[in-house]
């Protein structure tokens, strides 16, 4: 063969990729990364909050060059009906410390950020070119094609984000199961620096992760997040494809009641819309992740539906970058033994067993299952708590009534037994 042969093609610029190139980079390989996209984080969304400890491990201090908007101190949960909401507030300056910090990102910069620090390394980025398929060759994957062009490398590392069609193409993604992926809406609202904090009630610097049940998804499995970034707020809803299918509502329309919401509709008061965008996100837990290594080629990140929605968490961009981590010393490893078999690689399976992704999905196996089966969380749930709130804080001059009679009407509608048993099922899914 006279085409020249990289260490590693990586398709995908996005966490994974960059993270993969900039690891491989660093140790002296040849390394390209093909986006379609005309820069890293240009086509890629999230809520969102990264939660640092994974680049942490990459990039020691990377918060304080990168572009991370706010560190977050304050979450916020709330349960909607259509009109009322109830909110469980935590606060704690000590949720910044660099050991178990998050950060509200917006995906343009802090992509490209990373793409910069892994081209400072030595990795190549080409931008504005699709992947079209792989180069199969006596069952072992040697490259990529894009249009007419064909590329060469030991090892192919496809991080090409949610539904990856390369990974499906392989045979190694499963076609699109409507119960292990969700469908979001998100915006972006401009507000100055000054509103931010003030509406939110944080220190300059510091934000707000807050994560809505009930009304926004209309009853249907999902929910809304928003985020404080420095000068705007991240909104946005979730709901299963599964669902979508016999809702009511569309996600757009979703999105427009979580907006004009009376939670929601002061704190974005007078702010311009900035970015509005729609996406697939990974839902299928342990039970959701694919084959993920074959000779010569490896899958990170989003593309081997690497991520975890606890219901109060989701995360994706730390799986995303251990992964892509994981996937690069695993490459290093090959080269070193000029073996770039799929026994050989099978190593990047072993480390990502020992790492957190496989413990966290593992521990959460029952989770998405458990959000399938419990509708009531996001039917009933919100509707009871907001009429025990709204009978504690309700004073019009009428007789008294028990506070226990009082909140036993409202759990009377939902049942006791409903809640004992989804209480149960909730606690051994957690
Ligand atoms: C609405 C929403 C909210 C979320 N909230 C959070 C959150 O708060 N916290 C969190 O941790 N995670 C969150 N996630 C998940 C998180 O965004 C993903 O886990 C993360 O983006 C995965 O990174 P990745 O690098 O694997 O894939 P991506 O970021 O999707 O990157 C894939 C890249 O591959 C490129 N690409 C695709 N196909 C090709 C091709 N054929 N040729 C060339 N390039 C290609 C794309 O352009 C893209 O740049 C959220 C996701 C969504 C959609």
């Amino acid at each position: 063969m006279d085409e020249e042969v990289f260490d590693a093609i990586i398709v995908g610029g996005g966490l994974a990729g960059c993270t993969a190139a900039y690891v491989l980079a660093k140790a002296g390989c040849e390394v390209v990364v093909i986006e379609r996209g005309p820069f890293s984080g240009s086509k890629n969304m999230t809520g969102g909050r990264l939660y640092g400890h994974s680049l942490e491990k990459v990039i020691p201090g990377f918060a304080e060059t990168a572009p991370v908007e706010r560190v977050i101190t304050k979450e916020r949960l709330s349960f909607l009906t259509e009109t009322e909401g109830t909110t469980v507030d935590y606060t704690n300056p000590a949720l910044s410390d660099p050991t178990c910090a998050s950060y509200a990102v917006l995906r343009a910069p802090f992509d490209q950020w990373l793409a910069e620090q892994a081209e400072g390394e030595g990795a190549m980025f080409v931008n504005e070119i699709r992947v079209d398929d792989l180069i199969v060759e006596d069952g072992r994957v040697r490259g990529v094609r894009a249009g007419d062009d064909d590329m060469y490398a030991h090892v192919t590392i496809l991080a090409d984000g949610a539904v990856s069609l390369l990974g499906q193409k392989l045979g190694m993604v499963p076609k699109l199961d409507p119960h292990k992926y969700a469908v979001a809406a998100k915006e972006t609202i401009q507000l100055d620096e000054k509103t931010v904090s003030d509406r939110f009630g944080v220190v300059p610097g510091e934000g707000c992760a807050w994560l809505f049940v009930g009304d926004p998804t209309h009853g249907h499995i999902g929910g809304g997040f928003l985020y404080t970034n420095k000068d705007s707020v991240s909104l946005g809803v979730v709901t299963t494809i599964g669902d979508i299918d016999y809702s009511d509502i569309s996600v757009p329309a979703m999105l427009k009641r979580l907006e004009a919401h009376p939670v929601v509709a002061p704190l974005i008061a007078g702010g311009d819309m900035r970015e509005y965008t729609g996406r697939m996100v990974i839902e299928g837990g342990l039970a959701g992740v694919p084959e993920l290594v074959r000779d010569g080629v490896l899958i990170a990140g989003d593309a081997g539906a690497l991520g975890l929605n606890t219901g109060y968490c989701v995360r994706g961009m730390d799986f995303a970058i251990e992964s892509g981590r994981l996937a690069a010393e695993t490459v290093l490893a090959a080269k070193e033994k000029d073996d770039y078999s799929a026994a050989s690689l099978a190593t990047y399976t072993a480390k990502l067993d020992d790492s957190f992704i496989m413990k966290d999905l593992k521990h959460y196996a029952k989770f998405p299952a458990f959000m399938e089966e419990t509708r009531r969380m996001f039917t009933d749930y919100g509707p009871m708590l907001n009429e025990i709130m709204g009978g504690l804080f309700t004073v019009d001059g009428s007789a008294p009534v028990p506070l226990t009679k009082k909140a036993m009407g409202a759990v009377k509608k939902v049942g006791l037994m409903n809640i004992a048993k989804d209480a149960r099922k909730g606690m051994k899914a957690l």
